[in-house]
């Protein structure tokens, strides 16, 4: 499946990777049409503008998709808002894919496990976390697990498509809640996605993301 790493280690020109599975393959959760589009259309969007935005500014070519949004305040002021928003739409959405990718252990394992129960008490209680987060976002933006340099695991949303790279913070979880993640099959039932979507995780990737 699709690393995230790898994405992060991207340089100007940016490239869309493949979703690595079928668009039907997290059926029921999110349908193939949602999942075709949101692929194919919206990331494929924010890789384009993300280049748009770079290809004037060779100074920035030799930064990876990570130093660039861990180090938002070393780019240009008008560079910055794109690469935050596109740059951002990048790697965020490279996470979900894996996040979402079929197979894989349905529950916290190993290190990450120990961490959810010291940090949350219990599974039960780290997925109500990260539903209120997805819920409490008013309009569009991301619900996260995340893991902080001593690694302590806290639950967060961001606006739009800021990403916690760029508060020094490691993505472990990650919900899209913008929309276009859910308005087809969902339309106004952000809930319910949040539920499918939530109990859809591969936890082998959350583990490599949690390690990453
Ligand atoms: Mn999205």
């Amino acid at each position: 499946p699709l690393q995230t790493t790898n994405v992060l280690a991207q340089r100007y020109p940016f490239t869309l990777p493949p979703l690595g599975y079928a668009n039907s393959a997290v059926e029921p959760a999110v349908d193939a049409q949602t999942m075709q589009l949101h692929h194919d259309k919206h990331h494929a969007s924010y890789v384009e503008s993300l280049n748009k935005a770079l290809a004037s500014r060779p100074t920035l070519h030799d930064k990876s998709l990570k130093e660039l949004l861990s180090g938002l305040s070393d780019v240009p002021t008008e560079a910055r808002d794109a690469v935050r928003n596109h740059g951002g739409g990048h790697a965020n959405h490279a996470l979900f894919w894996m996040l979402l990718a079929p197979g894989g252990q349905k529950s916290p394992q190993g290190a990450l496990a120990s961490a959810i129960t010291r940090d949350f008490g219990s599974h039960a209680s780290l997925m109500n976390a990260l539903k209120n987060a997805g819920l409490s976002q008013f309009g569009s933006g991301w619900a996260w697990l995340v893991r902080n340099k001593d690694g302590k695991l806290s639950v967060k949303s961001t606006p739009n498509q800021d990403t916690p790279i760029s508060e020094g913070l490691t993505p472990v979880l990650a919900i899209d809640v913008w929309e276009h993640a859910y308005y087809l099959k969902y339309q106004n039932r952000r809930e319910a996605y949040l539920d499918a979507v939530l109990g859809a995780m591969n936890w082998d990737a959350a583990s490599t993301a949690y390690a990453g």
